[in-house]
């Protein structure tokens, strides 16, 4: 009897809760039968964007440094919405919550590129709605063209300022946002961030300068030979962080981070190392 009474009552309160919490909303009465805010967490996006691409591609289960904080309250809502088993909450943005968090973007209704399986800054507010809030939030931002080639503001940026480091303008071969374009690029051209580079008239020295550069400036770059697939010399450029990367893309600059060249046989980094590898913000930051 007794406990019969005290669920009756507890039901009753889980059902009062709302209702006056939301009229308090509504009409920002402000009264005090409105439910106290508990402190949301807070989601640093730069830092899940860069575990979402690394943590896929290592080998062990080391976490990506100042990412777990970020990462657990990601996968703490996934979890919630039924996406996530409990098993894969623990800091580390491996393929299953890839693909968690692309089956998010499409119940949202995200497609294509947009459901990548990496954190934009509208899917990121939309999974932490009442759950946590995001700082450094970035864009990749809208398509324009640059030097004859599609590439996405914060791409474009990024180039301008190598120019500027460089003193010389680049010839771009091939830009993003190009599915299918060409078959050899392996689907990496096929989302945002990347770009082909000419190094016509350019010594080993030079391409070297050229790949330095672009990497300080927070791309995973590399110059490739014939002898390493059906393409002429060029140097291939992904934008770490583009939250618009396609996967093959995410996963040659999760590579970079881990040293190694990008390619299908997961060879050894063959560039210059930049210490420590930047993203474009931090790189901003940074100067
Ligand atoms: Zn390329």
């Amino acid at each position: 009897m007794k406990t019969i009474l005290a669920g009756a009552a507890l039901a009753a309160v889980a059902v009062a809760i709302p209702v006056a919490s939301d009229a308090a909303q509504i009409h920002g009465s402000g009264s005090a039968t409105k439910a106290a805010p508990t402190a949301l967490a807070s989601v640093n996006m730069e830092a899940v964007l860069k575990a979402a691409q690394i943590d896929p591609r290592r080998a062990d289960d080391t976490l990506t440094p100042g990412a777990k904080s970020s990462v657990l309250a990601v996968e703490q809502a996934l979890q919630a919405k039924g996406l996530l088993d409990k098993k894969w909450v623990d800091g580390y943005f491996g393929t299953t919550t890839v693909k968690a968090y692309t089956e998010f973007q499409k119940s949202i209704g995200y497609k294509g590129l947009a459901a990548n399986g990496v954190p934009g800054k509208s899917s990121l507010a939309k999974l932490g709605d009442k759950r946590f809030t995001v700082n450094h939030a970035l864009t990749p931002g809208a398509r324009v063209t640059f030097r004859g080639a599609t590439v996405n503001t914060r791409t474009k940026a990024m180039l301008v300022k190598t120019e500027q480091l460089l003193g010389r303008k680049l010839v771009l071969e091939q830009g993003s946002y190009n599915p299918g374009g060409d078959p050899t690029s392996a689907g990496t051209h096929d989302g945002g961030g990347v770009v082909d580079i000419s190094v016509k008239g350019l010594d080993a020295k030079g391409k070297n300068t050229l790949v330095r550069t672009l990497r300080t400036v927070g791309f995973a770059a590399w110059s490739r030979t014939p002898s390493q697939g059906d393409w002429p010399f060029h140097v291939h450029a992904a934008a770490i962080n583009d939250p618009d990367l396609s996967s093959q893309a995410q996963h040659q600059t999760g590579d970079y981070y881990l040293g190694k060249n990008g390619l299908a046989n997961g060879a050894k980094d063959d560039g210059p190392k930049v210490n420590p590898i930047q993203t474009w913000e931090e790189f901003q930051r940074q100067s």
